[in-house]
């Protein structure tokens, strides 16, 4: 399965739990990601994308279940 499928195949709302729950670095606090894309990771998939506060470049591991 590639990564956008594996991604897609998790339910929205835990979909929409994880992309606001990502670390930024700048803001040293939680934040939304966006503009993200999928690539994937050796535990899983990797969202890759920006704060949508401060612009900065974060990531996030999704873990395969
Ligand atoms: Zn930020």
């Amino acid at each position: 399965m590639d990564a956008n499928k594996k991604w897609l195949s998790i339910p929205k709302e835990i979909r929409s739990q994880l992309r606001n729950n990502v670390f930024c670095a700048h803001c040293t606090d939680v934040a939304t990601i966006d503009k993200f894309t999928i690539v994937d990771d050796q535990f899983g998939i990797l969202l890759r994308g920006k704060c949508k506060k401060c612009g900065h470049e974060v990531a996030r591991v999704v873990e395969d279940a």
